[in-house]
């Protein structure tokens, strides 16, 4: 017997005990004839294979075309599919015990080059930023604002500061490639009254080990940013607008059993909180005779994956207030039923482009449907692939961040802070 056949022998011999450990409470007989999952799943059809087939094969002892389907990677991990089937067959976890099973130099290198780069240094950042260039970016943005925008002097943007109630996490993308979308986070945090810090450990708000299915690794990173919240004293890990990261560190305290004695909170949340409570004093004058209309995305790992419909309902009394009642439309589905856009599991770092676009085809679709002229999305991989979907099939919306909107509605919107919005929106309340 070879090497490599002793390898997949041991790999099917776990993945077999795994998935029975996984599938226990399932009866898999009720799966003859329902096509639930299969309906629900934007990944039905790519290379050949569906939900269904897929949890069949399993159920038939089929390990060996299991752990070597590429299926596995064209599917997102989104859950829709958990969420209709009558058996709650955990098809994800089986998915994500056939990409553990895979030999690393097999997986897509998109994606395990960036859960490499995140465990090379405490920043966890899968875009390789250090600690010192975290610093420095948000130091000269901050500078800038200060001298440039009248109002702003007094804003601040705190780093390893001990004691503060909320630890902010940040994706790399901003630092990396776009500074000053982080601004307007600082300013609803500043106008919220927020005590908060970054921390130069631990603060980059990106996991791909877990989609790369690498357990040890996805635990490392999350042990590293528990240590850099409990090290700061923090009260309240706050995650920005990043729902993977919010899924994979919530989860994964509970995977690894990592004791920690802080909260784990999304911005939404907090988000609604401060509007309820009057801190933050938007209104939706700005869009009345504009008549702009908006829709939301729900994020399956913040929505379906994390928090539920409560985190929806959040999200929609945000977007309802700061756009005006009448100005927003709602998908359908929505809240934890909503499609999955395809910007997860890894999908925007797999490099399989073309399926990416067929898998969003149903959430394009359901955007075009609304006639919204903007889709609002409170994630980073969401955002990418919505207005991805906009330039492949033409859409014609714009596709912005749930900050950019709500600074428009407090009236302080700097101009550099418009990135994402379109040509209707680029002077308004300047
Ligand atoms: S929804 Fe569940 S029961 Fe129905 S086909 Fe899919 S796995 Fe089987
Ligand atoms: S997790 Fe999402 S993409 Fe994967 S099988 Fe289920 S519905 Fe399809």
């Amino acid at each position: 017997m070879t090497d490599e056949t002793t390898n997949i022998n041991n790999h099917k011999a776990r993945f077999s005990n795994k998935t029975a450990e996984l599938l226990h409470d399932c009866d898999l007989s009720l799966c003859l004839t329902c096509n639930a999952c299969v309906e629900a799943c934007p990944a039905t059809g790519l290379e050949g294979m569906d939900p269904k087939k897929f949890i069949r094969m399993v159920a038939e002892g089929m390990d060996e075309e299991a752990i070597t389907t590429p299926w596995v990677w064209m599917c997102s991990m989104c859950e829709g599919c958990i969420s209709v089937c009558p058996a709650k067959a955990d098809i994800a976890g089986v998915v994500g015990l056939a990409r553990e099973a895979w030999p690393k130099e097999k997986k897509p290198r998109g994606i395990t080059g960036s859960c490499d780069m995140a465990l090379k240094s405490e920043t966890c950042s899968a875009m390789g930023i250090s600690e010192e260039d975290f610093r420095f970016v948000v130091e000269e943005t901050l500078l800038d604002v200060r001298e440039e925008q009248e109002g702003w002097e007094e804003l601040d943007a705190p780093v390893n500061r001990k004691g503060a109630y909320f630890f902010l996490n940040q994706n790399s993308r901003e630092p990396a490639m776009e500074p000053d979308e982080m601004v307007p986070l600082w300013k609803i945090l500043h106008l919220a009254g927020a005590d908060w810090t970054y921390g130069t450990e631990g603060w980059a708000a990106e996991n791909y080990c877990m989609f790369a299915c690498d357990l040890k690794s996805w635990e490392h990173i999350v042990r590293v940013k528990a240590k850099a919240v409990e090290n700061l004293g923090c009260k309240v890990w706050l995650n920005t607008e990043c729902a993977h990261e919010m899924y994979a560190f919530r989860s994964g305290l509970k995977k690894f059993n990592i004791p920690h004695n802080f909260e784990v909170k999304s911005i939404v949340q907090y988000y609604a909180q401060w509007i309820r409570e009057g801190k933050l004093k938007v209104n939706s004058e700005w869009n009345k005779g504009l008549g702009i209309r908006f829709t939301v995305h729900d994020p399956c790992q913040l929505v379906r994956k994390s928090f539920g419909d409560p985190v929806a309902e959040d999200l929609r009394y945000i977007v309802r207030t700061v756009v005006g009642e009448n100005n927003f439309i709602d998908m359908t589905p929505n809240r934890s039923e909503n499609y999955c856009c395809g910007g997860g599991g890894g999908y925007l770092q797999s490099g399989f482009t073309e399926a990416r676009y067929k898998f969003g085809a149903i959430k394009f679709n359901q955007i075009k449907a609304t006639g919204a002229d903007y889709c609002i999305t409170a994630c980073h991989n969401c955002h990418t692939q919505i207005r991805d979907l906009c330039e492949h099939y033409k859409g014609g919306y714009h596709t912005i961040h749930l900050w950019t909107i709500i600074c428009l509605a407090l009236g302080c919107l700097g101009e550099n802070e418009r990135r994402y919005l379109g040509p209707d929106l680029a002077e308004a309340g300047l």
